[in-house]
């Protein structure tokens, strides 16, 4: 037993350097929020949530809020009984996922270093080695060819590329972009929804010849039976994405064979409880994953990274969340070279915030003060 005694949160608002256009919206900065959970005897864990609202409903305003009133169905508990704590909170308040993952991310963190285990240790995996795309949004095929190269040249391995307008010219970017980065490049490409299954099948065709690993989310979320059209007809692999929040999507988009990857993310299903069911599931269907962020920090970056090296079952990781961001305030955690990215041998996750960052930031805290 290991009593939590407080549970403080904060705004984390970082603007970009430029803003970033998919699909659904336009972003212009990271709206998070952080939560530390404190446990007698000083000990604490720490979690990050990236509210996108075209994708959970959430905000920075809506978690900021909830936070204090799921910081207070906590306090007296048992940090450490982590699965009892998450269904504690399911059952308080549905949806909700992305500031769930920032309390689930804090309670992992807090019983790995309970444990004195880095958090991929204490999750029962080992030490990979790691690398992640970096993602280019919505433009002109001369400015996404651009920001191709420049992906490149920062020492990413892969471009994702962010698609979804219409199909002349969603084909005329990837064209531009292939021809930009050479043949050999990995492409990714990511639809966010934007499309209906005619005509992604017709601009799947029509990419067939310029070698992409595979399509993100091309139908809308809800569309089941017309992502399964699209996954029969494509000549390209089909990850789900927006389709997929928890383990019960999981389950059927299997059992539907509707596509042929799953992009998990935190910020969706609500943590690595429940990210840790839908690769069970993905495991005895023989999907592989990849796991995927929103605008987080290295913070919930670091934790991201720890789940993708505890989990053959990850077969790709797209953690380029903080990469247009204009600040790092984040000390400790992984670290990038380029899109490598190495795990710390600290207990937890081993990030923190710069402490005079935070000072900038709103916040409150409910239970006792730290
Ligand atoms: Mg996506």
């Amino acid at each position: 037993m290991l009593e939590i005694v407080g549970v403080d949160a904060w705004k984390l608002t970082i603007p970009r350097s430029q803003p970033f256009a998919i699909a659904l919206g336009t972003i212009v900065g990271a709206e998070n929020v952080l939560v530390r959970v404190r446990a007698a005897g000083g000990a604490y864990g720490l979690g990050e949530g990236s509210p996108l609202r075209y994708v959970t409903g959430e905000t920075q305003g809506t978690a900021f809020l909830l936070a204090g009133e799921l910081g207070r169905l906590l306090l007296g508990k048992d940090a450490l009984a982590v699965g009892a704590r998450v269904a504690e909170m399911d059952r308080f308040l549905a949806g909700n996922p992305t500031l769930k993952s920032a309390f689930d991310m804090a309670l992992h963190d807090l019983a790995a270093k309970h444990a004195g285990l880095p958090l991929y240790a204490f999750l029962g995996g080992e030490r990979r080695s790691l690398w992640t795309d970096d993602t280019i949004g919505l433009d002109s095929p001369e400015a996404m060819a651009e920001a191709a190269r420049d992906v490149l040249a920062r020492g990413f391995p892969a471009v994702k590329v962010k698609l979804g307008t219409g199909r002349e010219e969603d084909v005329t970017r990837c064209k531009a972009i292939r021809r930009a980065v050479g043949p050999d490049v990995p492409l990714r490409i990511d639809a966010n929804q934007g499309w209906d299954a005619a005509t992604a099948v017709q601009v799947l065709h029509e990419l067939a010849s310029l070698g992409i690993e595979y399509c993100e989310q091309p139908v809308p979320r809800w569309d089941l039976d017309g992502l399964c059209r699209v996954r029969a007809a494509s000549p390209i692999p089909i990850m789900a994405d927006e389709s997929l929040f928890d383990a019960h999507d999981a389950l059927r988009l299997a059992q539907m064979g509707a596509c042929d990857l799953f992009n998990i993310k935190l910020a969706k299903c609500g943590g690595i409880h429940e990210a840790l069911r839908i690769v069970a599931v993905a495991e005895a269907a023989g999907v592989p994953c990849m796991l995927g962020c929103m605008w987080e920090t290295r913070l919930a970056l670091s934790a991201m990274a720890h789940l993708v090296s505890a989990r053959p079952a990850f077969r790709y990781a797209d953690l380029d969340g903080h990469t247009g961001h204009g600040e790092d305030p984040i000390l400790g955690g992984v670290t990038y070279t380029g899109g490598r990215i190495d795990l710390p041998a600290t207990p937890g996750h081993g990030a923190e915030v710069d402490p005079e960052f935070l000072t900038r930031m709103e916040g409150y805290t409910v239970g006792s003060g730290a």
